[in-house]
This record gives C-alpha cells, sequence and structure tokens, in this order.
C-alpha cells in the first residue's frame, strides 16, 4: 500500500492535469470552432483529406481545337518533339462541296455549341480559337491545352475525300507506338476517342467510319494530355456537307460528343 500511494498519486495527478487540460481546451475550442473563420478552415482541411469525388462533382476543364482557320501557314512545323520531320504549321482544311462553307467556319461553329453543351453539363471549357483570323500552328494549339491545365484536348475537323461517295465520322489517337510524350497516355487516347465516336454516331445515326490510330497528326504528338481529333463526317459528300451545316444536325453533333465525353470520365472513374 505504501509504495503504490506515490504511484497512485503521480497518476491522479497526471490525470487531473490531462483532464483539466481537456477541459480547458475542448468547451473553448468548441466555441472558437462555431465563429466562421475556423470553422472554414476546417471543412477545407477535412476535404482535402476527404476520398476522391465523383467525376459528376469535380470539375473538369476541356479545351476545344476549332481545326484549321482563315489562312493556312505553310510554314514548316516539327511533327512532334524532336522530331526531325516537319509538317505545315496549319492547313486550309476542305471546303463543303454542296454548301462552299469551308471547315474552318463549320469547325468554330461546331466548337462554339460544343462549348455551350459542355459548360451546361458543369465542365469548364476553353476554345483555342473564336474567331476565324488567327495564326495558330497544330503544335501553339496543342500548347494552348498543355498549359491550360486541361483534362481533355479535343480537336474539331471535317474530312474530305476524293470520292463524293465516302462518309461517315472517325476520330484519331495516337498508336501505342507513339514516340512523343503523348505515347504514354494511348490507352486515355483511345478510350476518348472510342467514347466520342460512339456517342457521336448513336446520336447522329453516322457512320462509324473508325478510330484511325495515327503518329502523324503535329496537334497531337506535341499534346501532353489525352486527346483526339474528330473529324465529323464528309464535306466532300454533298449530303453530308449539307447535314454537317445544319443546325439540327449540329445539336445532335455536340449533344453526342458530350456524351462521349461523359461516358470517359465515367470510365476513367471506374
Ligand atoms: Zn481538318
Amino acid at each position: 500500500m505504501r509504495q503504490i500511494t506515490p504511484v497512485l498519486f503521480l497518476l491522479s495527478l497526471l490525470l487531473l492535469l490531462g483532464v483539466s487540460g481537456c477541459g480547458k481546451q475542448s468547451p473553448s475550442a468548441s466555441i472558437s470552432d462555431a465563429t466562421p473563420k475556423e470553422s472554414t478552415s476546417q471543412e477545407s482541411d477535412a476535404q482535402k483529406i476527404e476520398p476522391q469525388p465523383s467525376p459528376q462533382v469535380t470539375k473538369k476543364t476541356i479545351v476545344i481545337d476549332a481545326g484549321h482557320q482563315q489562312k493556312a501557314n505553310t510554314q514548316p512545323e516539327p511533327i512532334g518533339p524532336g522530331a526531325s520531320e516537319t509538317k505545315m504549321k496549319v492547313t486550309g482544311g476542305t471546303a463543303g462541296v454542296a454548301t462552299g462553307i469551308p471547315e474552318y467556319e463549320l469547325t468554330l461553329t461546331v466548337s462554339t455549341l460544343l462549348k455551350e453543351e459542355l459548360e451546361a453539363r458543369g465542365y469548364t471549357v476553353l476554345l483555342v480559337r473564336d474567331r476565324h483570323d488567327v495564326d495558330l500552328s497544330n503544335r501553339e494549339r496543342a500548347d494552348i491545352a498543355n498549359q491550360a491545365g486541361a483534362d481533355l484536348f479535343l480537336r474539331i475537323h471535317a474530312n474530305g475525300s476524293e470520292d463524293p461517295f465516302t462518309k461517315g465520322a472517325m476520330t484519331l489517337c495516337p498508336t501505342p507506338e507513339n514516340p512523343y510524350p503523348i505515347g504514354q497516355l494511348y490507352e486515355d487516347c483511345r478510350l476518348l476517342a472510342d467514347s466520342i465516336l460512339e456517342g457521336f454516331t448513336a446520336a447522329t445515326g453516322a457512320h462509324a467510319q473508325m478510330v484511325w490510330e495515327t503518329d502523324t497528326m503535329s496537334g497531337i504528338n506535341w499534346c501532353q494530355i489525352p486527346v483526339t481529333i474528330v473529324e465529323m463526317g464528309y464535306m466532300s459528300n454533298p449530303e453530308e456537307d449539307v447535314l454537317l451545316n445544319t443546325p439540327d444536325y449540329q445539336a445532335k453533333m455536340v449533344v453526342g460528343m458530350a456524351n462521349g465525353v461523359d461516358a470517359y470520365f465515367q470510365q476513367k472513374a471506374g
């Protein structure tokens, strides 16, 4: 007993100190926690350690490039980082055989509508260009997407063929052997290309031509985020040219592409 007593005394002292310490802090702490300033900082701390929110909640940023521009720039630029092979900075694009509308006009019309549709779904959207008289090479367009810290880069184009009967939509992505940094994102790019083509053709009823895996596109090779080129249809096919330039069909195209974007993020979320 005599030996235990000092131990008990010490324990009680420690307990008292401990309890008084807690007792002193907790009521005042809970009061100060109730003040807006402290509760806000606690909330933001709590959010940081929470698991990843669902993609519907997370704000994703998408950069859209309306393909081409009023005047081509035929100066060469490397087709990818460190490449000795070059291509024209930006070509003039095609034009509608029936409507006469140039591709650069159609791509900006659709890109603007797509921006509105994606923003309505909660995405943050940036357009590489919002007018025709720009001078932006394909590399520069990719750089804009890279520097925006975006989650996706969508490049909007329309196709042309010497065969007036050829029609349908296709999407493009790099190959698994792509030698540039984008090659490491092949799987994401392929998933994006598949999702967009599926969404697009489901909404429009267009023929799904293919997902074309290619390492020949500067605007893909210079990119550091998941990217696809959407070839919406053939302006060399009179029927498809008219469709591509019809507001009803344009509304279907943007809904289809936005569905593809949603599907991509849903798949990524697992
Ligand atoms: Zn094009």
